[in-house]
Formats: structure tokens, sequence, C-alpha cells
């Protein structure tokens, strides 16, 4: 999508600092870390939220998770650990229409998420 931040990030028309990169899936350091290690990681295609994805993109969320364990031994948080979130519509505050999960690690995190 021609609009989308992340669409543009995904297409390397805007610069950001990549951590992983396969065919169908990028990740890059959020712009605005909540935590010294504070990650996005996206699926190439656009697709708004969890909520418009559909059967055939089964496939690609396991492959977003294997990207996300992936991450994690490249930045050596495997055994630290880290929180995974993925926010969806209004409610859940999503500010960017591009589905993502957030990877959070780098300290103690807190034990409250809401
Ligand atoms: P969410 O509230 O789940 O939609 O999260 C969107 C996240 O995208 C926020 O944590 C922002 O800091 C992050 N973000 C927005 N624009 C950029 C950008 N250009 N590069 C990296 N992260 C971004
Ligand atoms: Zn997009």
């Amino acid at each position: 999508m021609s609009d989308c931040i992340f669409c543009k990030i995904a297409n390397k028309e805007i610069n950001s600092d990549f951590v992983y990169e396969d065919d169908e899936i990028i990740a890059f350091k959020d712009i605005n870390p909540q935590a010294p290690i504070h990650i996005l990681v996206i699926p190439k295609k656009h697709i708004e939220s969890i909520i418009d994805l559909t059967d055939e993109d089964e496939m690609l969320v396991g492959k977003m998770y294997t990207a996300v364990r992936k991450i994690a031994k490249k930045l050596n948080i495997e055994e630290s650990g880290f929180r995974l979130i993925v926010n969806c519509g209004k409610d859940a505050g999503q500010e960017v229409p591009h589905l993502h999960f957030h990877i959070l690690a780098g300290k103690k995190l807190g034990t409250k998420i809401i």
C-alpha cells in the first residue's frame, strides 16, 4: 500500500535499522523504544491487522514466529526472555495499520500489560 509507513520501510523507501529479513518478513528497531530492545516484526505484504488475515496467511504467520525465534537468538535474548505484543484495532491503540509484532526485551519487564 503506497501510503503505509511500514510498506515503505519494507520497500526500503524509508531508512530503518533492520535486524532481520527474508523473502516475506522484515524486522527493524522501533523508532520510539519502550524497552532497551524493541523490535517490530512485519510481513512485507500489507495486512492491516490480525483481523484481516486470511486462511492463506497461515504459513506467513508461522514464519513470523520463526523470525521472532531467529531474532531472539541473534540478539541474545533467547535465554533472558522477551515479550511479544500484537495490538489490534482502536481499543488496543494500534497506531500503524500494518500487522506487526512488538518484541520487547533487555530488562526485567513489568507484569502489567493493561
Ligand atoms: P502500534 O501502537 O502497535 O501500532 O505500534 C506502532 C509502533 O510503530 C510504535 O511503537 C511506533 O513507535 C512505531 N513506529 C512508527 N513509525 C515508525 C518508524 N518509521 N520506524 C520504526 N518504528 C516506527
Ligand atoms: Zn503496509
